[in-house]
């Protein structure tokens, strides 16, 4: 990301109970891959903890041309990883490399400080779709161990005209394996033409974010690159499609603490962002090494540093 989504400015998440409002994506680059940011956006920092949300595609990959996001480093989030279609590989600093296909999840945690890139696969030619998404972490964990999980199974269930898959966290009883630090959700939904009735916790905020097709929700029809968010005290999303749809139904208890973000850190303190930076120009242990043919990613320092 770019200081221009993200400067140095205090998230503020002050939503209004029963508030609807559409936000418009950015359209975006990472690397030579067209995206569009649907977080942060002015206006729209953060849902939840969620604080970023890349929509990929769907654009074509080859097979030694592909995200081709080389190593770069994190600190103070958890990267989620989530395709329609296509296949991509993960490489971190822990070591690991991993292949994520559809229907298949990707959840990274950088703690005190994680690198990683995002490759073609060698093999895979064809559309890559899917979302990248960070989740700030709470303080209590921000500088603890980064780690890496993989899952291949994931909870589903039918509401009316939707199939969800739950991510991160619980919805309607189906309850994700996958870590998470702070109270929030995260799911794909697949809507065929019809009505779903989506049960939530009225003290979480939410956001539709949708990939294909288009979802009314509160009497707004909502598209690609654009966000739908929703305030708290709800206990019910009203969701209807009239051509099958796509989307990502994010949702948390509002982030009520301060949130610094800049470059791919999440902090609390500019100190915080430019200690980080520094250790990650110097080479220091903290980031660690990607095993990967990609130069490492290179950006200039803060702008107030
Ligand atoms: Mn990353």
């Amino acid at each position: 990301m770019t200081a221009a989504d993200a400067g140095a400015e205090v998230a503020c998440s002050a939503p209004g109970a029963g508030a609807v409002e559409v936000v418009d994506s950015r359209p975006g680059q990472v690397g030579s891959y067209p995206v569009r940011r649907a977080l942060p956006r002015r206006g729209r920092r953060t849902v939840g903890a969620w604080c970023f949300a890349d929509h990929m595609g769907p654009s074509p990959v080859t097979p030694d041309r592909g995200l081709d996001i080389a190593p770069h480093p994190h600190i103070g989030l958890q990267t989620v990883t989530w395709l329609f279609e296509g296949e991509a590989v993960h490489r971190d600093s822990l070591g690991t490399e991993q292949v994520i296909i559809p229907g298949q999840l990707n959840l990274m945690t950088a703690g005190h400080g994680i690198a990683h890139s995002e490759e073609g696969t060698g093999y895979y030619r064809g559309l890559l779709h899917g979302m990248q998404l960070w989740v700030a972490q709470l303080s209590a964990t921000k500088d603890g161990r980064p780690a890496f999980e993989h899952h291949e199974e994931l909870p589903g269930l039918e509401l009316g005209a939707a199939v969800v898959t739950v991510l991160v966290g619980e919805l309607g009883g189906a309850a994700s394996p996958a870590r998470h630090d702070s109270d929030l959700v995260g799911a794909d939904l697949e809507l065929r033409p019809g009505r779903a009735a989506v049960p939530v916790r009225p003290d979480f905020e939410h956001a539709l974010v949708v990939c294909t097709g288009a979802v009314t929700t509160e009497g707004r029809t909502v598209g690609p690159g654009q966000l739908a968010y929703l305030g708290p005290g709800r206990d019910e999303l009203g969701l209807s499609a009239a051509v099958p749809a796509r989307a990502l139904l994010l949702g948390g208890a509002p982030f009520d603490e301060p949130l610094l973000m800049w470059w791919n850190y999440v902090a609390r303190s500019l100190d915080e962002i430019m200690q980080a930076h520094a250790e990650r120009i110097s080479g220091a242990e903290r980031f660690g090494q990607v095993d990967s043919v990609l130069p490492r990613m290179v950006v200039d320092s803060p702008p107030w540093s």
